[in-house]
């Protein structure tokens, strides 16, 4: 079988969460379970999630609550970034989804369509992308706090950075916005948990940490890809390896073909310089990422792998994302389609 395996050690995800949830102190935790729990299913991750005892997930757009809501019983509550779209309603009320509204236009559909089911409120601190800016915050406000929202947020830019001063300057205007107003607030994802007890008011939403990424620097290992090596021969110094004749041997090379690309989420910018891991020993993939082969140099090892690793302990996410030139997250949530997804713990 030349089938990739990507395997998800859910009671390892179970642990950072955890350890996330304490780091939130007071405040509740609740999980991100966006773009399919970043690559690695949301129904899978949120059932497990909701089994330990999370009460809140959150996702992008509406239509991902639905998988979310089935995996997670009735009872869980679930927020949708995204807000409440045109054409939302039915999702949403089939789905108890809670949109978090974050424009006064929204705020507007809300209350024609579905005046009798709950929502958000998402403010704009200063990052410029999602939810209402303090003037419309302010003109809206009365009304929205007579129709009791069932949680205000705000998201922070510069969280991964400690000492970034946008830091403080969003969380004062989230104060000068809120503090007063008797809603759950929640300010912090990963990187906001981590710059302490101020910024976690009510409830906090970790997603990249729970996955094993950074900045969550002591996250265990969540995922393993192993691909399978279909072929290998041996390449003479002066000859090449794959597309545009991009890597020559300067020494007799054992080459390995393995069985996914970047069709696969391999992100071809690692082309030449990232690696695959054959149990402890490293193995440079030599010239260009095809959509579904690599070539790799086993050179080094004392026999043929029937399959190597792209993640795994040695090598997590943001390790290939540097050499992609990219973030864990791109890594994670390119994942392909075409690998079988085997759950520990499910
Ligand atoms: C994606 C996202 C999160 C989770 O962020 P991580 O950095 O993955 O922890 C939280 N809140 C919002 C609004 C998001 O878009």
């Amino acid at each position: 079988m030349a089938r990739s395996v990507l395997k998800i050690d859910l009671d390892a995800l179970v642990a950072n969460w955890r350890d996330l949830a304490t780091a939130s102190g007071k405040a509740e935790a609740g999980a991100v379970v966006k773009a399919d729990a970043y690559g690695l299913g949301a129904g899978p991750v949120a059932a497990r999630l909701a089994r330990e005892g999370v009460k809140r997930f959150f996702v992008a757009i509406a239509e991902e609550g639905i998988a979310v809501r089935q995996a997670v019983g009735p009872d869980a509550l679930i927020h949708v970034f995204g807000g409440h779209m045109a054409g939302d309603a039915a999702v949403l009320r089939e789905n108890a989804l809670i949109p978090m509204l974050n424009s006064a236009e929204q705020w507007q559909r809300h209350q024609s369509e579905c005046p009798d089911l709950p929502f958000g409120i998402q403010l704009d601190t200063g990052m410029n992308r999602l939810g209402l800016e303090p003037a419309d915050w302010a003109a809206v406000r009365d009304a929205v706090m007579a129709a009791k929202p069932a949680l205000i947020m705000s998201h922070l830019a510069c969280a991964d950075e400690p000492d970034h001063a946008m830091n403080g300057q969003q969380l004062s205007a989230f104060r000068g916005m809120t503090d007063g107003i008797d809603v759950p607030r929640s300010l912090s994802a990963t990187g906001g948990i981590l710059l302490g007890p101020d910024y976690h008011f009510d409830v906090t939403r970790p997603g990249i940490g729970m996955y094993g990424c950074d900045p969550f620097m002591q996250g265990r290992t969540v995922t393993q890809l192993s691909i399978p090596v279909i072929q290998t021969r041996d390449v003479a110094v002066g000859e090449s390896v794959g597309y545009g004749n991009s890597w020559i041997a300067e020494r007799p090379t054992r080459v390995a073909t393995i069985a996914a690309g970047y069709a696969d989420g391999i992100i071809r910018a690692q082309s030449g310089k990232g690696k695959m891991w054959a149990g402890d020993v490293p193995c440079n993939i030599l010239g260009r990422v095809s959509m579904d082969l690599i070539g790799i140099d086993i050179t080094d090892l004392d026999h043929t792998p029937a399959s190597v690793d792209l993640l795994g302990a040695h090598q997590n996410a943001d390790a290939v994302a540097k050499f992609a030139g990219t973030i864990g997250y791109e890594i994670l949530t390119s994942l392909g389609a075409r690998y079988a997804r085997e759950y520990i713990g499910a």
